[in-house]
């Protein structure tokens, strides 16, 4: 299946903090693709910004070369590249500073969209809103992206919403989780809402429990110092697993729309029952043959940060009522796997004599990585004579063989910006949203300070500590293996 390209309206994309990792890494190869397949008009525009003194040919060359590095070359035509890069500017502006808005204004244009991406430290978010606004560079209908983390606590998250919401109208505001811009993610709202097959189904008395496993094979070196201000909380569960969680758990919405589907992801958060101390476990990754101890990633010997979360949460509402939704999320697990794996309660009554030993049940799976797609897991009859004996598969939908190769070299980042060009809100978090998030993580956090309890110890490349299994073995259920 070829995916149909509908071009954009023309823009004018400035990006703060263009020369940064993230910009190099994701944001510019991202739109790269989006120009190579036609989805960029004519008159779109990308200005990159940053203390750097380079000028717009120097910045060229910058992003030429990221280009190179991050995608593979079947992806990066010489000819597709050089037309890519004319649409280039570069303005040099240190955001703390005054100098360079009015340059920056002096290019912009009047008659396109204009974007600006805050790809810099969330600390320069309020800086850059002001001098937007003091210097006259953004207009009523121009849009603001921010990346994450959007706050380290609910505190902090008002205080930033607050810095954007004195410029900025939230209409005009998109805090982007890349997780919503998976196209499993939003597979996972089409599969619920544009089929019959699911939704009848997708209730306490049909679903026994959900699994939501976002598990990382890397430690946390590198950026240790960092990662250890923050856990596994912080920088995982606060903001892509209660998304992933409050996709699954939702009702339907009215339709469509930015604010219905939104509306509906902050009422999930708001009826999550306060979690008990032993419903959480929190885990710190030991030393393996040849990798680093957390302690000596993180380079903290004393640290009680987590590098492993595993929780069992309930969320009190008719839906839900007695299905807990379990999450975990880890460094130096078995392996890289992001999935939901709802898991459905047995049939009301066998009628098969022999039924099968160690049945797992209907579940269905949604990947995020490594091979987006879904998988039903269904019981059968095992092939060929012997009488009726019963076996489980995998019906197995990976979108990259469904859909085709083009698809699959889609990033989220590129959905979602062209997603904010065309003015849909839909996968962005709405202020209340992240705040409602950050007002039900820091209780948990703070109790875990008071605490002053140490993370349990777990192996490196293992599914995390023996007391995350326990959680799910004493309600009588298993974990689905990581990288099954
Ligand atoms: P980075 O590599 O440190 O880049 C920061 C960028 O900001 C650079 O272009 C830097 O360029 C610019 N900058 C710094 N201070 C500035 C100032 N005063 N005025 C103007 N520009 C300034 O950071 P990053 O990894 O790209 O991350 C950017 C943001 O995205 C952060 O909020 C991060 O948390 C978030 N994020 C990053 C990733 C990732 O994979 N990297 C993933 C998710 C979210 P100059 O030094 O030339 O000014």
């Amino acid at each position: 299946m070829v995916a149909r390209v509908i071009p954009v309206s023309p823009f004018d994309l400035v990006i703060f903090g263009a020369t940064g990792d993230l910009a190099r890494r994701k944001i510019l190869p991202g739109l790269f693709l989006r120009f190579k397949s036609g989805q960029m008009p004519e008159k779109a525009r990308i200005i990159g910004s940053a203390r750097s003194d380079f000028d717009s040919a120097e910045f060229r060359k910058v992003i030429g070369a990221a280009i190179e590095e991050f995608l593979d070359e079947e992806h990066r035509p010489a000819e597709a590249v050089t037309a890519f890069l004319d649409r280039l500017e570069y303005v040099h502006i240190d955001a703390m500073g005054d100098t360079g808005w009015s340059d920056l204004k002096a290019i912009l244009r009047d008659d396109v969209i204009r974007t600006f991406y805050l790809s810099v430290s969330p600390s320069l978010f309020g800086a850059i809103a002001e001098r937007l606004s003091k210097h006259r560079v953004a207009t009523p209908e121009a849009r603001i992206v921010v990346e994450k983390p959007f706050g380290h606590d609910l505190a902090s998250a008002k205080a930033l919403n607050a810095d954007l919401l004195r410029y900025f109208m939230e209409e005009q505001i998109y805090r982007i989780d890349h997780y919503l811009g998976k196209e499993t993610v939003q597979n996972l709202m089409a599969l619920r809402f544009a089929n019959s097959l699911f939704e009848p189904l997708w209730n306490a008395t049909h679903i026994d429990h959900v699994q939501i496993t976002v598990a990382e094979s890397l430690g946390v070196g590198g950026r240790g110092g960092y990662y250890d201000q923050s856990g596994a909380m912080r920088d995982m569960v606060q903001n892509h697993l209660m998304q992933l969680l409050c996709l699954t758990a939702m009702e339907p919405p009215s339709k469509f729309a930015p604010n219905s589907v939104r509306d509906e992801k902050v009422k999930v958060i708001e009826a999550l029952d306060p979690v008990a101390p032993e419903d959480i476990v929190r885990g710190q990754y030991r030393a393996g043959r040849d990798e680093p101890s957390y302690f000596e990633d993180a380079e903290n010997p004393d640290s009680r940060t987590e590098s492993f979360v595993a929780m069992k949460l309930k969320i009190a509402n008719w839906r839900w009522a007695g299905t807990p939704f379990y999450l975990r999320t880890g460094k130096r697990l078995r392996d890289r796997v992001s999935e939901i794996t709802v898991v459905f309660r047995d049939p009301p009554h066998m009628i098969f004599p022999n039924p099968m030993e160690g049945r797992k049940g209907n579940a269905l799976i949604i990947r995020l990585q490594p091979d987006e797609g879904i998988t039903l897991r269904t019981t059968i009859k095992e092939p060929g004579p012997g009488g009726m004996r019963l076996t489980e598969v995998d019906m197995d939908m990976t979108f990259a063989d469904a859909l085709g190769s083009d698809l699959h070299a889609q990033d989220a980042y590129e959905r979602l910006i062209m997603d904010v060009i065309r003015g849909d809100q839909t996968l962005f978090m709405r202020g209340d949203e992240v705040e409602a998030a950050w007002g039900w993580a820091d209780p948990l956090i703070a109790g875990w300070q008071e605490s002053g309890k140490r993370p349990v110890p777990y192996d490196v490349g293992s599914s995390g500590p023996e007391e995350a299994l326990m959680l799910l073995h004493r309600d009588g259920r298993r974990w689905r293996p990581i990288g099954d």
